[in-house]
């Protein structure tokens, strides 16, 4: 290594220190990390995987703050093979979320308690693992990203 590599090295670590401020290093598992990179490798971006973990970091801060408020009335009750119930206690009713297959293998859900495409049990459907094992179930392909 000749002095200007050096001088360089320097710069560019000083630059990072700089840049450091802004950030807090934490640790985690090794298990952990390894399932990130290999989401990181199956996502195909160019994202880097801090990028990939403050993504997913941010996306469960919105999912808990949604679900603190209106958590307290929607509780995830059982579920058929086609169908996720949801205890809707402002309502005091059971409302049943129906995931309906269509033929080019995407699909559609229907509350039956409000007769509705879109509504808070649809979109509280969306937070429970319960729904994607249904859809893994019914061989459904996740979005292309
Ligand atoms: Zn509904």
């Amino acid at each position: 290594m000749n002095v200007s590599n050096t001088v360089k090295m320097f710069i560019s670590l000083n630059v990072q220190m700089h840049h450091m401020k802004e950030f807090k290093t934490v640790q985690i598992s090794l298990s952990v990390y390894n399932r990130l990179r290999e989401e990181l490798e199956k996502s195909k971006t160019k994202t880097t995987l801090a990028h990939l973990i403050e993504s997913i970091l941010l996306e469960h801060l919105e999912t808990s703050e949604l679900m603190r408020e209106y958590g307290p009335f929607l509780s995830y009750v059982s579920n058929s093979e086609d169908t996720i119930y949801i205890n809707d206690w402002k309502q005091r009713r059971i409302a049943g979320v129906r995931v309906n297959m269509r033929e080019d293998g995407s699909f559609s859900l229907y509350c039956d308690l409000d007769n509705s495409e879109n509504c808070v049990h649809i979109g509280f459907v969306f937070a429970l693992p319960e729904f994607y094992k249904i859809l893994k179930e019914k061989g459904v392909k996740p979005p292309k990203i």
